[in-house]
């Protein structure tokens, strides 16, 4: 009985086969703010109106996205073990 595929390669896991899963988690990563006296005494008001700017046309999944996602893959013996040798392949950019 096959209850689950391998998220990879499309392969059938069947029921007591070996399978692995992948969590990923992709998010927006800070440095901590060094506030400064000036910082409290600038008018921020710009900055909030390009912050905007840049929000709009973009719907609320594009924006939680741009934040924080994650994903979790089943994966097959094989797929599992060709994946934590290259977990981040080379970008073609
Ligand atoms: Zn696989």
């Amino acid at each position: 009985m096959t209850n689950r595929i391998c998220d990879r390669c499309g392969k059938a896991i069947a029921e007591g086969d070996l399978r692995y899963v992948a969590k990923i988690q992709v998010f927006a990563a800070y440095d901590p703010l060094k506030i400064t006296f000036e910082d409290l005494l600038r008018d921020h008001t710009r900055d909030i109106e390009q912050l905007l700017e840049r929000c709009e046309g973009m719907t609320e999944e594009e924006l939680m996205r741009d934040v924080y996602i994650d994903f979790q893959f089943d994966l097959c013996r094989a797929c599992q073990k060709a994946y934590v040798t290259a977990p981040m392949p080379k970008s073609a950019d």
